[in-house]
């Protein structure tokens, strides 16, 4: 069933590509496992995944620790700084840096272990008080004062949008997304790159990509759908 779920997953980021104009090899997919066992996340490193999406530190590191080899873990969930050292230096990518104090424990933490923090700014695109994330309009200013720490790459921007039945009511905030991710690219700040562009889940995904994105996290529409309560 997850050979399928994902075949499935990828040819419908193969079209939204094509109807985007864009090339699929453009657009990265992180299965986000959280709450799924281990054995779903091998039977998908036979089927060529080496991304996998998770939002709490503890689950990450224990999966990091016991998986059969090694693959990209990404942090897509929101980072409590007293848990920064755990998980520093065993993800590929933190998606959600949204403070200055949280950048600055990570700086510290990488400096510690001698290596360098890739990291994505999480916006709160619709700016829901629910959500975690900056407000659009403090990008430009966490990031600058974020390019000044040597043990941390900016890599670009990650949102979760509203959840909605109808992807197209995210397309707006996917569009500004794209924006503001080209905004700061044209000012060419030093040690900060831009490139990647963190949005789309199973619901919006496939809009999220014809907006500009180029990592889509998604996690039901390849694993089934999550139960919190085991
Ligand atoms: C859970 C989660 C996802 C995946 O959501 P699905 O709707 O299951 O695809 C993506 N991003 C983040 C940050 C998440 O927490």
């Amino acid at each position: 069933m997850l050979a399928e779920n994902l075949k499935a997953v990828q040819e419908n980021i193969r079209s939204a590509c094509e109807k985007a104009g864009r090339s699929y090899e453009d657009v990265k997919l992180i299965a986000v496992s959280k709450t799924k066992p281990l054995s779903d996340i091998e039977t998908l490193i036979t089927c060529g995944v080496n991304d996998f999406g998770e939002n709490k530190v503890q689950e990450l590191t224990e999966k990091y620790e016991n998986v059969s080899r090694p693959v990209n873990f990404h942090l897509i969930g929101h980072l409590q700084t007293n848990k920064v050292k755990y998980v520093v230096g065993k993800t590929v990518l933190i998606h959600s840096v949204d403070s200055l104090h949280l950048a600055q424990e990570i700086e510290k933490e990488s400096a510690k272990k001698n290596l360098v923090s890739d990291i994505l700014i999480q916006i709160n695109i619709a700016n829901e008080e629910t959500k975690f994330g900056i407000r659009p309009e403090e990008t430009e200013e966490l990031v600058r004062a974020v390019s000044k720490m040597p043990h941390i790459r900016i890599k670009g921007l990650m949102t979760i949008a509203p959840f909605v039945q109808n992807a197209e009511l995210n397309r707006g905030l996917f569009r500004k997304m794209h924006q503001i991710l080209l905004d700061i690219k044209s000012q060419s700040i030093d040690n900060v790159d831009m490139d990647i562009l963190s949005m789309g889940m199973t619901n919006d995904y496939r809009v999220a990509i014809e907006e500009g994105s180029n990592m889509v996290r998604v996690g039901t529409a390849i694993f089934g759908a999550r139960n919190y309560n085991i």
